[in-house]
């Protein structure tokens, strides 16, 4: 049996032979050069790609893109398209009133007083309007909806907050921002919340419960409470969250998230504060860079002079403005 199947390859070898001799040689197979189609744009580099006022165009130059979200960050559990510049245009409405509003809710301890103090002048130049602070909201508005936590002894309901905001808003608000130092949440399901904010209502509500020891831990508690507070104010701008950059617009769901984002906003976010408050970008980097140091935040410092030394160019200098060099307008050439 073995034999026989033996010469049956033979032979067919054989034949298979014949045949490839008497096949007569193919034409040289001819290369067409295809145009590699790149993919589509993502919807993030789209946006990156959105042109900027001139002013703010080159620092897309020195802007980190989003970096992927691991698991438990935000965009992994809260999927976002983000906000064009254009589409920024359509939702913002005119902000008429031109002072941002503080309401301390609830007990404050004199370092928690503190806090909204060093908070207002880094604010103020953030956004280019005028601080002030408006008297206490009462703990029966407050604390209507107060839940018991382990860890905070109470977490408030932001709701209630914003709703009793809304009463207490007066005519030349461009925005109303209640500081606590009770824990917060946003709905039964929510385990907490930083902070949250009305786009309609222009009011919003941030906690100081998790920023860190008032005492001890001073620079990076107000350092939490700045980019909390700038955040939810953004928010009242109608600013939705950045996908596009690394930026404080981003949404973050832990407290690491939340710090690993830089004290500047993006390109993109920053051309929406234009757009809202008419803000004049070195006019802005100007007194905020005073207001960082003032404040001991160097690392806003640096991040406004890689800014300025980005975007600085003589044909863009206002009056007013920073030039490079002289980022503190005392020095050779400040203007
Ligand atoms: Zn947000
Ligand atoms: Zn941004």
């Amino acid at each position: 049996m073995g034999r026989v199947l033996a010469v049956s390859a033979v032979l067919l070898g054989g034949l298979i032979m014949v045949g490839m001799l008497a096949t007569a040689k193919p034409p040289p197979r001819r290369v067409v050069e295809k145009p590699v189609k790149p993919p589509p744009p993502t919807r993030e580099e789209r946006l990156r790609a959105e042109p900027l006022p001139e002013v703010l165009a080159p620092l897309v130059s020195i802007a980190q893109p989003k970096l992927p979200s691991g698991p438990g960050d935000w965009l992994s559990e809260h999927p976002e398209d983000g906000q064009s510049l254009a589409q920024h245009k359509v939702d913002c409405r005119p902000v008429v009133g031109r002072v941002i509003y503080l309401v301390p809710a609830g007990e404050f301890s004199e370092a928690a007083k503190k806090v909204i103090d060093r908070l207002e002048p880094l604010l103020a130049a953030h956004f280019q309007l005028p601080v002030k602070r408006l008297p206490p909201l009462s703990d029966a508005i407050a604390g209507k909806s107060e839940r018991p936590h382990p860890d905070f002894g109470a977490q408030w309901l932001t709701r209630d907050i914003l709703e009793g905001l809304e009463k207490v808003k007066p005519a030349d608000a461009a925005a109303v921002m209640a500081i606590t130092m009770v824990d917060l949440y946003p709905d039964p399901t929510w385990n907490f919340v930083f902070g949250e904010a009305s786009y309609d209502g222009r009011v919003g509500v941030m906690s100081l419960a998790r920023t860190g020891d008032l005492m001890t831990e001073q620079t990076v508690v107000l350092e939490r409470s700045y980019t909390t507070a700038m955040h939810e104010i953004g928010h009242m701008f109608q600013l939705l969250h950045c996908v596009a950059w690394e930026c404080p617009m981003n949404g973050s769901n832990h407290q690491v998230e939340a710090d690993s984002r830089p004290l500047e906003p993006c390109p993109h976010c920053l051309a929406k504060l234009m757009v809202a408050t008419g803000m004049e970008p070195g006019k802005r980097w100007k007194e905020l860079r005073a207001a960082f140091r003032e404040a001991g935040l160097l690392r806003g410092v640096k991040e406004i002079d890689r800014e300025v030394g980005a975007a600085v160019v003589p044909a863009v200098v206002v009056p007013g403005a920073i030039v490079p060099g002289a980022v503190d307008g005392g020095g050779a050439g400040g203007g």
